[in-house]
This record gives C-alpha cells, structure tokens and sequence, in this order.
C-alpha cells in the first residue's frame, strides 16, 4: 500500500522507521518530512494542516492510508476531511481531538466520566479568576483552554505568580487559545506517560514512559517539549495501569462514544502518581515525542499493522508483541532551546551500521546542499533499546558521544528516576 504520513518531526521520522519495514508498506510518503525522514521516504512540500492539498497529493499518488502525527492537523480537522473523501486515516475527529485542543472539554470529560483528575474551576474574565485563585492559595496550576504548544500552562508556587499567569493569558499572548482560563488544583507527585490504541470502542495499552521536560539535568531550568524519555517507566505498576485503564481512560472513552464522537487514535494519558492512585493532568490526542520514538523502537514494523487496524475498526482482533526490553532516547537540542538558538549548523552523524538496537531520529534538520544541519530547536533524538534500562541508556549516550555538532546540547541523567 501507498502510505503518507503528516508532520515532520522525531515523532513522524520514527512513524516512519517502523512503518517502512512492514512489507505492506509499498510507497511512503511525508509532508512536509525533514532530512533523516527523506531517507526512508518521499517527503512532499505540504502543509499538514491543510486538508484540501493533503486529499488532492492523496488523489495523485493513490494513497491507501493517511497516518496523521501531530495534534494541529487533528484539531483543525484534517482527519473528517480524509475520511469523508475516502482515506482510511489513523488519528481522531475533531470533535474527539478536543480531548486535547480544550483543556475545559476535557474536565468537564473527566467530570462526566467520574474519572480522578484535579479539582478546577473555569473562567472568562480576569476578576473572578483572581477572586478564586486569592481564596483558593498557592500552589495552584493556571492554564489557558487551547493549544498552546506546551507554553499556556503555568504551576504557581505562590499567589503573585498566579495572579500574573491570568493577566497573561487574557492579554492576548495565547491568542484563541488563551479566551478561557481553567485553574487546578495543584496535584503532587511523580508523572508518568501511557499510550492507549483504541478505534472507538476496544482498547490496547501499549505501554508506559517518562519524559524529561526541563531543559536541563536535575530537572532544572526551564520547560521544554521533551529532553528525552525512557519506556517503560516502572512507576506504572500493574496495579497502576489497571487503575488507570478502568478508571479513567476507560471511562473517558465510553462517555465520547456516549456523546456520538468516538475516539479513534491513540490517546496519550499524561497521569500524577501519588500515594499509590493515578489521577489524569492531561491528554494528548497523539503520540508524544520523544515517546514515540521508545514506542516505535520497541514495536518495530507491527505497528502499521496496529495502526491500520485502529483506522478500520478492528482493534479488539489485534495484539502487539513486546520485546521484553527497555528504550531510552535521548534528545540532542540547540544552545538556546526552547529560548533563542541557531540553525543552519553542520551535523556529522556516525554510521550506524550493524548497529540495530540503536537509531537516530530527526526532528530539525535539513539538507544543505548535501549537508545535514541543524534546523529547529530539537533536533535529535537517539533512541536505543537494550536488556535493561541501563544498557539501553549507555548505548544512547555512546552514540550521543558519537554525534559531531558544536551547537547542540544534551541532558546526561535521562532515566535517572528508575535508576
Ligand atoms: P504539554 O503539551 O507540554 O504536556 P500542556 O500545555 O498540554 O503541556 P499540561 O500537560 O496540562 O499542559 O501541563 C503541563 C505540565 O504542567 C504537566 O506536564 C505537569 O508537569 C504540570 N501540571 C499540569 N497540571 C498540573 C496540576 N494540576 N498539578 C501539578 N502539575 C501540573
């Protein structure tokens, strides 16, 4: 079959890898791509977000199947024009991928659900937010509705902070995004990844993982999308996953379905762990990145087949085999990220060769002229898979060591809560 898969990040290059060596994969396409993607791949100028190019491209090359990465082309809508137009697609409605477009969608989800999740209130205007947030205390977590790439999200240690975090967000800096406020409660403890297939009605859990989002060791510094990550992460016991399965995710999906918008994707659980319960912070309607890359790396060519199986409806038939085996990726970004930083500096990357526990995924690169730079804040992602969590993490720093770029930086301790 004809496959084209949307975006053009670490989370599409590693899509990518696994889908190119199941043999039902015939033509692979990417829009836009980027410079390790155009490897495996025929990467297209396309902008994903736009569904009328994206049908027509799918017209001319007699794409069989549309695999959609990241959450702006969900959340615009992409995945009904597809469908509609005939294209067997992997990723949610509209409607369902507001799981993740509104946080306010998705506590009124959670209170309908009765999934655990914490306490909030919603707000239009600035006086009564600060009202409540003056009688509610510190710490308390400040977030504007809409998507807002991570950067709308504000954990208030104190009052002041809090208060500022309002007049952000009604000024205008999140734009759409931002014309509603939801205040939580502020929920302690260890945070940790799941990943759920599910076409609407079955379910499979893939598995579980632990990003490092400050830019820094120690988990110091600022936020950023992802410094890397490792799967699975032992914090999500069996017992944990059950919970969080029946409990919440479970739940959530059936009152979509109830709501005549079912979800059919994956849906990536961000979940609070504390004294022994799960409670959900967030979804996502999409795997996140560096996850995917764990996910892919330990899942291999398979995960077309779960994917299409997602896209057809026929997930309660599939099952996916896991290596019993450990990834770790780590994200190699530019000085600067997620502030100001260059691009366009040269990269030399090691020859991997023979080296199959161990790959390089690209998320800002380019080509120049025959030469492989930097282009975008991260920029790649070295994602390796070993017995233990340990040997996993020493191959992906040897390679890291391996990767010859002044411009870029890297945390040194990913995985270091489960060591
Ligand atoms: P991202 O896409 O970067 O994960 P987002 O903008 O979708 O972020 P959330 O995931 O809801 O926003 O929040 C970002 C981070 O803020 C969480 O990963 C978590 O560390 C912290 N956070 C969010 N809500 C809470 C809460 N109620 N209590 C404590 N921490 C929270």
């Amino acid at each position: 079959m004809n496959i084209l898969i949307l975006g053009g990040g670490g989370r599409e290059h590693a899509l990518a890898w696994a889908i190119s060596q199941n043999p039902k994969c015939d033509r692979l396409f990417c829009a836009p791509g980027n410079a390790g993607i155009a490897e495996i791949a025929e990467c297209v100028r396309i902008n994903p977000e736009d569904a009328a190019a994206v049908i027509a491209f799918a017209g001319e090359h007699a794409i069989d199947f549309v695999v959609i990465g990241p959450e702006a082309p969900l959340a615009a809508g992409v995945a009904d024009e597809l469908r509609n137009a005939g294209y067997l697609t992997f990723g949610p409605s509209k409607a369902a991928a507001q799981v993740e477009a509104s946080k306010a969608f998705t506590k009124e989800l959670c209170d309908a659900a009765n999934a655990p999740t914490a306490a909030y209130a919603r707000f239009t205007d600035a006086a009564p937010a600060k009202e409540y947030i003056t009688e509610q205390g510190a710490p308390i977590v400040i977030k504007a509705d809409g998507l807002a790439a991570g950067k709308g999200v504000t954990v208030a240690m104190d009052v002041d902070t809090a208060l500022a975090a309002i007049d952000d967000c009604f000024s205008g800096a999140f734009g759409a995004a931002g014309a509603e406020v939801v205040i939580e409660e502020f929920m302690d403890g260890e945070e940790v990844s799941l990943f759920v297939l599910t076409d609407g009605t079955a379910m499979l859990s893939l598995a579980s993982a632990q990003d490092h989002k400050r830019a820094y060791d120690g988990d110091e510094g600022p936020n950023t999308g992802g410094m890397g990550a490792y799967s699975p992460a032992p914090v999500l016991t069996p017992e944990l996953l059950d919970q969080a399965m029946s409990q919440i995710v479970a739940p959530c999906l059936a009152e979509l379905r109830d709501r005549g918008m079912p979800f059919a994707g994956v849906l990536y659980a961000g979940l609070m762990i504390q004294n022994g319960q799960a409670r959900l912070v967030e979804y996502n309607a999409r795997f996140g990145d560096p996850e995917c890359q764990l996910l892919m790396a330990r899942m291999g060519a398979q995960a077309l087949d779960l994917l299409l199986a997602v896209a057809e409806g026929t997930l309660a038939d599939a099952q996916v085999a896991w290596a019993d085996d450990h990834a770790v990726t780590v994200v190699l970004a530019a000085k600067g990220y997620p502030g100001d930083y260059a691009k366009g500096e040269a990269i030399h990357l090691p020859d991997l060769t023979g080296q199959p526990l161990v790959q390089i995924f690209h998320a800002g690169t380019a080509d120049q002229d025959g030469q492989l730079v930097s282009n975008g804040g991260r920029v790649l992602g070295v994602t390796a898979r070993g017995a233990t969590l340990q040997d996993a993490r020493d191959l992906a720093y040897s390679v890291v060591d391996q990767v010859k770029w002044d411009g870029g930086f890297h945390r040194t301790d990913i995985g270091w809560r489960a060591l």
